[in-house]
């Protein structure tokens, strides 16, 4: 009896079509899904991954769909049509999941795309979505609402804030995120450098953390997937005196080593970010967070105490933020990671929400 607050559930959990996980396409969410599915697992749960080719997960189950990949949502305009391609991987992973579904009790849809919420009717088990971004376009916005509406608590996002960019956001659930803290080492002493970790892409703004490395003479480290070449060789062009250096686009091991030596991260989203999963993987390893007062960051850096929150799109704000590192323990930003950021704690509110959607499917049934 799957409403039995202990049974074991089988859960089918859908990626993100644009790209296979481990490529930092889909960006923070990839880690997200894998966090989740891992966690599932070692409660007991049946976990499968269904996901565009190529993806790998330790310990999880992936089904490798074929099919070409979607665009990212965060390249469109606000009136975009939705667009899929011939042969959509989409298509296809939603198609293998209808055929599938009677082995499964609920599934978790991580993309953010019109047609897994549009299918949400037309199956016979209920669908988690866990929408991973702020409100990008109207149709994305409309087709949301709706399963909101028809689907009453099958909405979920990371941050209140996140939830804010929508007009129906009482109706959604805040999941927060979690990482497993035994991959992050707590790193006492670092070095000079400063890091910048996430997806190169112009709504993370790299150029406002290269300004302020360029403005303090600090180096800066720069690590994640090359989304958008062009913004990068411009940033290159309009900076070349900056002491950057691309470090590349690391796996979690090495990439907590790197960034655990550093002095601290900036982030500097030009856009309402959802969560930044880079926040919390720098302070699982002891690195303050020196971001944006913008977004998901507002509700994880505590100002003063694990970082500081600056005026958003103020490079002389990440100046003094700079200069003012010393004010920082680095314990504290390991605790705050500990208290609030730990994979079971993601994994409890996670799991109840799973349960409480297959109580209500129960009984509209
Ligand atoms: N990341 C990574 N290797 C790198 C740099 C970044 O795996 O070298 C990952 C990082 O762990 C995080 C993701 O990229 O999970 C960025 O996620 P975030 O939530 O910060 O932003 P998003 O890309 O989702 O907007």
């Amino acid at each position: 009896m799957t409403t039995d607050q202990n049974s074991l559930l089988n859960l089918l959990m859908l990626s993100t079509p644009v790209g296979a996980i481990g490529s930092g396409i889909g960006g923070g969410v990839e880690l997200t899904l894998i966090n989740v599915a891992q966690e599932m697992i070692q409660r007991g749960h049946n976990v499968k991954i269904v996901a565009p080719q190529g993806s790998k997960v330790k310990n999880v189950p992936v089904i490798e769909i074929p099919g070409e990949v979607q665009t990212p949502a965060q390249t469109q305009t606000r009136d975009q049509l939705i667009v899929l391609p011939k042969n959509s991987v989409l298509g296809n992973m939603w198609d293998y999941a209808r055929q599938v579904q009677t082995d499964y009790d609920l599934i978790f849809n991580i993309a953010y795309d019109w047609l897994p919420l549009y299918l949400t009717p037309f199956f016979n088990i209920p669908i988690a979505h866990l929408i991973s971004m702020g409100s990008l376009t109207d149709a994305m916005d409309s087709i949301i609402e709706q399963v909101a509406t028809n689907f009453p608590g099958t909405i979920g996002v990371y941050t209140s804030t996140q939830a804010q960019t929508f007009t129906f956001a009482d109706q959604c659930r805040c999941l927060g995120s979690g990482i497993d803290l035994s991959l992050y080492q707590f790193c006492a002493e670092p070095g000079e450098s400063l890091a910048w970790l996430g997806r190169i892409a112009p709504e993370k703004a790299l150029e406002d953390a290269v300004a302020a490395a360029q403005i303090t003479g600090i180096p800066l480290k720069i690590f994640g997937f090359k989304q958008d070449e062009e913004y990068w060789q411009q940033i290159c062009q309009d900076y070349s005196h900056a002491p950057i250096e691309y470090v590349g686009f690391l796996a979690t091991e090495q990439l907590q080593q790197e960034v655990g030596k550093c002095r601290a991260i900036l982030v500097t989203p030009r856009w309402v970010e959802a969560f930044g999963n880079v926040a919390i993987e720098a302070l699982a390893c002891g690195v303050p967070v020196i971001a944006y007062r913008r977004g998901g960051l507002t509700e994880i850096v505590k100002d003063g105490e694990t970082g500081f929150l600056v005026e958003p799109d103020s490079v002389d704000g990440l100046v003094n933020a700079i200069k003012q590192l010393d004010k920082i323990d680095r314990r504290a930003c390991r605790q705050q990671a500990e208290i609030e950021y730990s994979q079971p704690a993601m994994g409890d509110r996670t799991e109840q929400w799973f349960r409480d959607i297959l109580v209500s499917f129960q009984q509209t049934k």
